[in-house]
């Protein structure tokens, strides 16, 4: 006889990633046979579908909601009970992230699962954590595996380090306060190895604490990698080191989650998506070149992972170390003396680990120069004199491609892109015009499309014709072995394919490269022992962008680059660092030939507090996009002038600046157009109110009629690029 089932009787609330702006932003109630604590996965159906979702905390409203009718509520249709519930902690940032950046909890809360949570059965997930349990007590008890980790160095893993005066100071202020810290540290001071002694000493202090150690991206840092993999893995097992990014397969990212989850992973490496790692035993929380824009999300909810880590550092009571030669303005900021109001403090390494010196920066007047030239003769004698020494250079200018514009020599005709606001690139390798924002890509036509004038020449240059200059340049040029001069490029097309970064950087730490073309990608943390010359071909750009970050990003850029020279010690007196400008004695080149980011910091601070921008202001933009550019500013600024018709919001209007809505910089992508309205205000507490209460404003503008072309729109808060 079939046994009758059991009575269902426990309400649950449980957190789907519904559809975007639907009405269901909230938790769904459902029903389960037994209450089941906040932070279990369960699987629920929702219309046909059956989807993750994760059980929240009992709302009171929702307790109280008449329209619930059990009768008509679904059962849960499976809990994932094998896996411990998400922790408390874990929820708290997953609600703040959501209602910080003005987005839903549950696409939150699901994007920062693994996907393939999704597919797994609660006996699958059983006996993958029981796996994972064995591989952690077996790597606390056994002899540890010696063999360092691939491409790592062996002798960083092995020998004890004997720590500089300000390593040793700095780790002793780590050690005597909470926090959290800026380690302000030049490049090539030892900023790595103080992590790891950071990190070695929490996971020593106790057996089950975990540490998040986050970087920019993953393949630019493989160093930082290999290194904490290195120490930690002969040590730990290399179990408990786990990374964390988006270029790992569906079943390793599930597998290094769980190991995170279920304590196995001592150590988390990720990139930003690590900051909602769910890490219960969460002791440390180190972000690596804070700077970086890439710890902001460009998409879904645009959050900051390095803003997250500091918030959930207090949630878990865990410390917090930021670590940078060229602090975000921000950090910089918050890390003023207490007295004056900074709640982190600050722990500087000015000097370079031994000997090793700041390269000198040398400023080329390119208004002296030969007109037009692109690499001025004192460049091309200084790298054709490294080659012969048998050192290395790297020559960097931030645009890929063989040209950025093609254009006939007869009428106006330039290589636009039909479909966006912006010309096709010229690559010369398959004779194809390309679209670096569409993608649109054909053959370059043998004739102008306007006029049939078969003369059409590139404008301008990019890394691919840069790459063919300095080979004709140099063609006489010989290496100390007799060789002709080896350069290699590197960039987003020579990189496209997987392994080919990691190949190309391996080639040039052999030293099979003399010279090293590319984009702003190779002036990031390598480690290149050989470099001695680095030298930025146009950077002036920046120095005059509509964007006021932009000073801050070039400056950090050309700090970086700077610091890929001169890091071998036998070498380190003949380092440099060269600028081709027409404004050699901009203050920002002026700074960056002292090596003083303190001085450009504080000249920054001063121009960003005159005119009241962050961090002195709390800014957030709202994007709509449409076919037309009236439709997407429109609804901008009905929604602007609806603010002020609402009760909540137009209370708030006096302490903020509500701006008319404007075209984007890249106005037109693949024939949508994209506007945005900015908004700021002195207090961030009241841009948060202002942001929260809008949102209604925002949804019913966008059902007006006037507004039925909007494809898209979203909030952007603390943006990056404006
Ligand atoms: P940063 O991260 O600040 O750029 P790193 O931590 O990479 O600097 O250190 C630069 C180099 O100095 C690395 O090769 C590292 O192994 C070495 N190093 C760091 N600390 C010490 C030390 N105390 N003694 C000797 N070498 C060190
Ligand atoms: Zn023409
Ligand atoms: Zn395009």
């Amino acid at each position: 006889m079939p046994q009758p089932p059991a009575p269902i009787t426990a309400l649950t609330q449980v957190l789907l990633h519904t559809p975007a702006y639907s009405q269901m932003a909230g938790a769904l109630s459902y029903l389960s046979d037994a209450p089941l604590p906040p932070g279990t996965l369960v699987r629920v159906p929702l219309g046909q579908r059956e989807l993750l979702g994760v059980v929240w905390d009992p709302c009171p409203a929702q307790a109280t909601d008449t329209t619930l009718d059990p009768a008509r509520l679904r059962p849960i249709a499976a809990a994932l009970d094998a896996l411990p519930p998400l922790s408390a902690s874990w929820r708290a940032l997953i609600s703040f992230a959501a209602s910080y950046y003005q987005r839903a909890a549950g696409e939150v809360a699901l994007a920062a699962l693994p996907p393939q949570l999704r597919d797994l059965s609660s006996m699958q997930l059983a006996r993958k954590l029981k796996k994972l349990a064995k591989a952690a007590a077996g790597a606390s008890d056994t002899p540890k595996n010696p063999l360092p980790a691939p491409g790592a160095n062996a002798d960083i893993a092995s020998q004890p380090v004997v720590l500089s005066a300000e390593q040793r100071q700095v780790i002793s202020e780590f050690q005597h306060n909470p926090g959290p810290f800026l380690l302000f540290g030049a490049t090539g001071s030892g900023k790595t190895e103080v992590f790891m002694q950071c990190t070695a000493e929490l996971l020593a202090a106790s057996s089950d604490a975990q540490v998040l150690v986050m970087v920019p991206e993953i393949n630019l840092t493989p160093q930082l990698e290999d290194r904490f993999k290195a120490r930690f893995g002969s040590r730990y097992g290399f179990d408990a080191v786990v990374s964390m990014h988006s270029g790992m397969t569906p079943a390793q990212r599930l597998n290094s989650w769980l190991a995170a989850h279920s304590g196995a992973a001592r150590i988390v490496l990720g990139t930003r998506m690590a900051v909602f790692a769910s890490m219960p035993r969460l002791k440390l929380i180190i972000v690596d070149e804070e700077h970086d824009p890439s710890y902001k999300s460009g998409e879904g909810a645009r959050y900051s992972a390095r803003d997250l880590a500091i918030y959930r550092g207090r949630l878990e009571d865990a410390k917090v170390l930021l670590g940078s030669a060229t602090p975000s303005l921000e950090s910089w900021h918050h890390s003023r003396p207490a007295a004056e109001g900074g709640r982190y403090l600050r722990l500087a390494m000015p000097s370079r680990i031994g000997s090793g010196q700041l390269p000198l920066v040398r400023r080329v007047d390119m208004s002296h120069q030969p007109k037009s030239c692109v690499i001025s003769p004192p460049l091309l004698a200084a790298i054709a004199q490294r080659i012969a020494r048998g050192e290395q250079s790297m020559v960097f200018l931030n645009r890929r491609g063989y040209a950025p514009v093609l254009q006939c020599t007869d009428c106006d005709w330039k290589s636009e892109c039909p479909h966006c606001s912006a010309y096709r690139v010229f690559h010369k390798i398959d004779r194809t015009l390309r679209c670096h924002h569409c993608g649109l890509s054909e053959r370059v036509p043998r004739a102008c499309p306007a006029c049939g004038n078969p003369d059409i020449a590139p404008l301008g240059r990019g890394t691919e014709r840069l790459e063919e200059l300095l080979a004709e340049l140099l063609a006489d040029t010989r290496r100390p072995d007799g060789q002709p001069v080896r350069i290699v490029r590197i960039d987003a097309d020579t990189t496209r394919h997987k392994g080919a970064l990691e190949a190309q950087l391996a080639q040039v730490h052999t030293g099979d490269v003399d010279v090293l073309v590319g984009t702003q990608m190779i002036a990031k943390g390598h480690d290149f022992r050989r470099i001695t010359l680095v030298a930025a071909v146009n950077p002036d750009n920046a120095l005059f962008s509509s964007d006021f970050r932009a000073a801050e990003r070039l400056f950090s850029l050309l700090m970086q680059a700077a610091g890929r020279a001169g890091r071998d010690e036998t070498v380190a007196h003949k380092s440099e660092m060269w600028l081709q400008t027409f404004h050699p004695t901009h203050p920002l080149y002026e700074a960056l030939k002292r090596h003083d980011y303190p001085a450009f910091a504080a000249s920054q601070l001063k121009e960003r507090q005159q005119a009241a921008m962050p961090p002195f202001s709390f800014q957030a933009l709202v994007r709509a996009e449409a076919r037309s550019q009236e439709t997407a500013q429109a609804f901008l600024n009905l929604a602007s002038q609806a603010a002020a018709g609402q009760a909540d919001t137009a209370a708030l209007l006096a302490q903020l600046t509500l701006y008319p809505a404007v075209p984007m910089s890249m106005a037109r992508i693949a024939d949508v157009e994209r506007a945005q309205m900015l908004v700021e205000s002195p207090s961030r507490a009241v841009l948060q109110r202002f942001l929260t209460a809008w949102q209604g404003v925002l949804h019913s503008t966008r059902a007006l009629p006037e507004c039925k072309g909007v494809m898209r729109w979203a909030i952007d808060v603390d943006p990056l690029n404006i």
